[in-house]
This record gives C-alpha cells, sequence and structure tokens, in this order.
C-alpha cells in the first residue's frame, strides 16, 4: 500500500484533535521505522502537554453532547466504524506488519480482525445493556450508567490498533470522550483509526489522538486534571508511574500490565496433540504478547520426551521476511528490544542455563535478512533454575525456559515464584484435575487444554505486578461509566 502523503494522509502522522488533523504545536517530529528493515516509515508529530491540553479542551467541548446521545445512536456509530475498518482490514493488516516487523499473517488474523470484532462486540454489549433494578423496602432502586466524561487511553507497541480498540470502543459506547495516545513505536494504525472516524464525519472531539513519547504525552495525559479516567496498557515500570501520578487525584484507573506466564505440562498431557499450541504459546509475535507463555513447566516423566519435539518444532518455524505469506516469525519491535532480549540470553547463558535452540543475533543468525532488521531466532534455555531472572523477569521476546517438576504441589509453587500473575496455561488429558489445579495458580487468565482463546465477555486482567482491575465485556462498560443509584419510595 502506497503511503500518501501530506495533510490527513498516513506520512506524516498527525494528531487528530477537534475533527482537525494537526502538527504538533512545537512543529517537531519523530521518525516511525520498520523493524524488518531499519527505514523510516513515516514522520510522526512530536507532542507534548501544550497539544494534550489542545486534545482534552477538545474532548471536554464535545462530551455533552456526546453523553446525550442515546445508547442506541452510540450502538450504531460502533457498527458504522466496525464495517468501515472491515473495508480496511488488509490496510490494517499492512500497515500493523510494517510498523511491527510481526508476519502479515498474524497481523490479518489477529490485529485486523480483532480492531473489527472489539467495536462490533461492544455494540452487542451494549444493545444487551440492561439497567439493574433492586426492591426493598417500600422502595425501588435503579441503577443508572453515567459517563466518566473526558478518558485517557495509552496503548503498547505490540497489538497496536486490537488493543487501542479494545479500549476506544467500550469508552464511546458508555458516552465519553477519548484522548488517545498510542505507542510511538507504532503509531501508523492509531492514524487509520482518526482517519476513518473522519471520512465517517464522526462528531468532532469526541475521539482525540495525540502522537509522542511517554514521558512527554502519556504522561501529560494522566496528569491532566480534566482527564477523569486512565486506562493503560504497558509494562509494569511505566504502570507504577501512572498510578503513582494518577492516584492523588483519585482517578478511575484500569493498569493492564506485564507478564511472565507459565505453561504447565502435567504428567497425562497429551504432548503429540498439543505441542503446536505450545509453541504458539510461546512463540506468537515473537513471544511479543502479554500472554505468551514464557515459562514451560513439565513433569519429569515426560521432560525428554517433550524437550526433544518442542526443540525440534521450534528451530523448524519460519523466521523471516514479514511480507512473505509462509512466515511464521518476524523481527522484534526495534533494535533497542533486540538489544534488550540479547541482554537476556547472554544473562541467561550466565545464570547457568544451556541454549537448546536459538541464541543471540550473532550467534544465530536469520538468514538474508537486512543488516538493520531486528530479527532473532526463538530461543529455548533449559537448565536454569526457576528462580534465575532469565526465568522470572519479563524478557516480552523469542526466548522460554523450560523447567522440570516432579509433582503437582512443586508445580504450582514454581508457577506463582514471579512477582507477575497475568495468565497461564495448563495442559493435561483430564479436564477435572486441570480445572483444579487451575484455581492454585495465581493469575486473572488461566487456559486448560488452550491458549489465547478469548472470548470477549470474560474479564481480562492480571493479579499482583500484572495490573489493577478488569476489563472485558461488562467489565469494561464499568470502568467506562460511574454507577448512580437511584432509590425511589412511593409518597
Ligand atoms: P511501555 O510501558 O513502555 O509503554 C506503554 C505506553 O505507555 C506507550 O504508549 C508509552 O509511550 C506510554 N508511556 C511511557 N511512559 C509513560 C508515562 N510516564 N506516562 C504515561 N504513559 C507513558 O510498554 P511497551 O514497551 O509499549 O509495551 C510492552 C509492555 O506492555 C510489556 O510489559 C507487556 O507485557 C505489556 N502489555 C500488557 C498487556 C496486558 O493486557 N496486560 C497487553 C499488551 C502489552
Amino acid at each position: 500500500m502506497a503511503l500518501r502523503s501530506g495533510g490527513a494522509g498516513l506520512n506524516p502522522v498527525l494528531n487528530y484533535i477537534d475533527g482537525q488533523f494537526v502538527e504538533a504545536q512545537s512543529g517537531t517530529k519523530f521518525a516511525t521505522i520498520n523493524p524488518a528493515t531499519g527505514t523510516i516509515i513515516a514522520q510522526v508529530a512530536r507532542s507534548n502537554g501544550d497539544d494534550v491540553e489542545a486534545a482534552t479542551q477538545a474532548a471536554i467541548k464535545a462530551s455533552k453532547a456526546w453523553a446525550a446521545t442515546s445508547l442506541e445512536q452510540r450502538v450504531a456509530w460502533l457498527n458504522t466504524i466496525a464495517d468501515a475498518l472491515e473495508a480496511k482490514s488488509e490496510a490494517i493488516a499492512h500497515l500493523e506488519s510494517l510498523d511491527t516487523g510481526k508476519p502479515i499473517s498474524l497481523a490479518r488474523r489477529v490485529d485486523a480482525n480483532r480492531s473489527v470484532s472489539n467495536f462490533r462486540f461492544f455494540a452487542s454489549m451494549g444493545a444487551d445493556d440492561e439497567v439493574p433494578i433492586f426492591s426493598a423496602n417500600g422502595a425501588i432502586n435503579h441503577v443508572h450508567r453515567t459517563p466518566v466524561g473526558c478518558v485517557g487511553l495509552i496503548t503498547p507497541w505490540n497489538l497496536p490498533l486490537y488493543l487501542l480498540t479494545w479500549k476506544v470502543a467500550p469508552a464511546l459506547l458508555m458516552g465519553n470522550t477519548i484522548v488517545a495516545k498510542p505507542s510511538e513505536l507504532t503509531p501508523l494504525t492509531a492514524h487509520l483509526l482518526a482517519q476513518t472516524l473522519d471520512e465517517l464525519e464522526f462528531p468532532k472531539g469526541v475521539f482525540n489522538l495525540v502522537h509522542g513519547y511517554g514521558p512527554e504525552v502519556g504522561q501529560a495525559i494522566v496528569e491532566h486534571p480534566s482527564i477523569g479516567g486512565i486506562s493503560f496498557t504497558g509494562g509494569t515500570s511505566t504502570g507504577k508511574i501512572v498510578a503513582a501520578t494518577a492516584a492523588p487525584m483519585f482517578k478511575k484507573l484500569s493498569l493492564e500490565l506485564g507478564g511472565k506466564n507459565a505453561t504447565i505440562l502435567l504428567d497425562d498431557a497429551p504432548l503429540e496433540s498439543i505441542m503446536d499450541d505450545v509453541v504458539r504459546a510461546s512463540f506468537t509475535n515473537s513471544g511479543q504478547v502479554c500472554l505468551c507463555g514464557s515459562r514451560i513447566l513439565v513433569h519429569e516423566s515426560i521432560y525428554e520426551k517433550f524437550i526433544d519435539s518442542f526443540t525440534a518444532k521450534v528451530s523448524a518455524l519460519n523466521v523471516g521476511d514479514p511480507m512473505d505469506e509462509t512466515t511464521q516469525m518476524g523481527s522484534v519491535i526495534s533494535m533497542d528490544h533486540r538489544n534488550k532480549v540479547e541482554a537476556y540470553i547472554k544473562l541467561g547463558l550466565e545464570e547457568g542455563g544451556k541454549i537448546l535452540t536459538g541464541g543471540t543475533s550473532s550467534d544465530a543468525p536469520v538468514a538474508n535478512m537486512p543488516e538493520d532488521g531486528a530479527f532473532l531466532r526463538p530461543t529455548v534455555f533449559a537448565n536454569l533454575s526457576t528462580s534465575s531472572r532469565t526465568a522470572t523477569e519479563e524478557i516480552f521476546g523469542p526466548v522460554v525456559t523450560v523447567h522440570s517438576f516432579a509433582t503437582d504441589e512443586e508445580a504450582i509453587a514454581m508457577a506463582n515464584a514471579t512477582d507477575y500473575g497475568l495468565a497461564g496455561s495448563v495442559w493435561t488429558a483430564d479436564i477435572e484435575r486441570g480445572h483444579a489445579f487451575a484455581r492454585e495458580i495465581e493469575s486473572g487468565i488461566v487456559w486448560v487444554n488452550t491458549w489465547l482463546n478469548r472470548d470477549l465477555r470474560t474479564p481480562f486482567g492480571g493479579v499482583k505486578q500484572s495490573g489493577v482491575g478488569r476489563e472485558g465485556g461488562r467489565w469494561s462498560m464499568d470502568f467506562f461509566s460511574e454507577l448512580t443509584n437511584i432509590c425511589i419510595r412511593q409518597p
């Protein structure tokens, strides 16, 4: 897809404030890079607090009229946006692949599809929303939802439009206006969303988009006294800053943070039939999915067999050009991130780990890729302690550690031995056992015999340092609304 230039095109990538595409007030820009080639894709507005102020003022101005629309009107808007995005599915997949280095097939299957279905799903939730009524003591209680007002949405780079629309759709549905900031590493599809809303003549000022760096734009959004709620997805260390900034203002806060998830194979796990799923759980999007299983715990009775089969399958993964339809793993998000992941690979060796396949880009290069492409082969470590830094800190790249255990109790203790608690999966031939085991894992989500199997009605979020609060289904609607109880007694 050719990148248009100027105005509301894709180069430069501009802010979208009060229904207008505008440069950053400072006039400065930064480049967004294709991590698979190291080349510049587009120049992006480098905004600061002044742009956040303008976006917030636009959002406040638009608040009253948007909140006054009926739920049915907002449901209709979500469906209209879903249709418009669906018509651009291929462009979404292409831009996402270009901006992140992920395989085009993955960008189609996951990013483009989910960006559309987020709008459709919340439209259906809105259509089915029932206002609870409770009667007691001769009085009737009516629970009403009112919008929070203007909300700030801050998102990471791994699933750019997927995660942004996961917040935009329920925020709009509940009658809020928005100031959104996508990751500085992946601004393209957020810009496409703004263009789409503009083409649809969506009411001005309801959705505002400000591009730029976290400390310059994200921080200004979190600090802004008129932004009443912050939905943040990103790393745990950034989440701490967001929480510390927002808490004294008593803002509504949803934090979806990092993970170090366990994939647990019990002694009766049917290895042959689950192996592809375990590989997928490990290396989808180069391991850059917050839900990826980066620690694999295997019962000692099947450990050797697992290692042989897993290592063979991982070594055979097709790593390379993200635009090639047959590629299974593209680049990681940036050279900086590759350096970070490689530092962990070196640390794993220092901590006594043994690499079964993969390694740093110099030890295990990906053939025929540009020198400036941020490629890494999928890397599997054995022999590491479950308390090592490599096995407990979030790497967020294509690196997994494999450990053996003797009893279920030991596996549960190993699974829970991190500061994180986002997700996990348990693999067993016995569903009852899997269910009981899953309840022992300190985590927001546990899958039994499946992975990344998402029903959008379910609560999504983490415990411990993986986050605060839940999104998804009615939990998103609760976050993006205030509940007012009106208790009426017959005179
Ligand atoms: P990050 O924390 O570096 O950045 C996330 C967003 O926060 C970006 O838009 C960034 O610009 C912004 N930001 C940075 N500093 C800020 C500040 N001071 N105030 C406000 N905003 C600020 O995370 P990342 O590297 O973009 O994403 C990777 C992380 O996201 C991983 O830890 C991953 O596990 C996590 N993640 C979590 C989920 C989830 O649902 N739990 C989903 C995807 C990714």
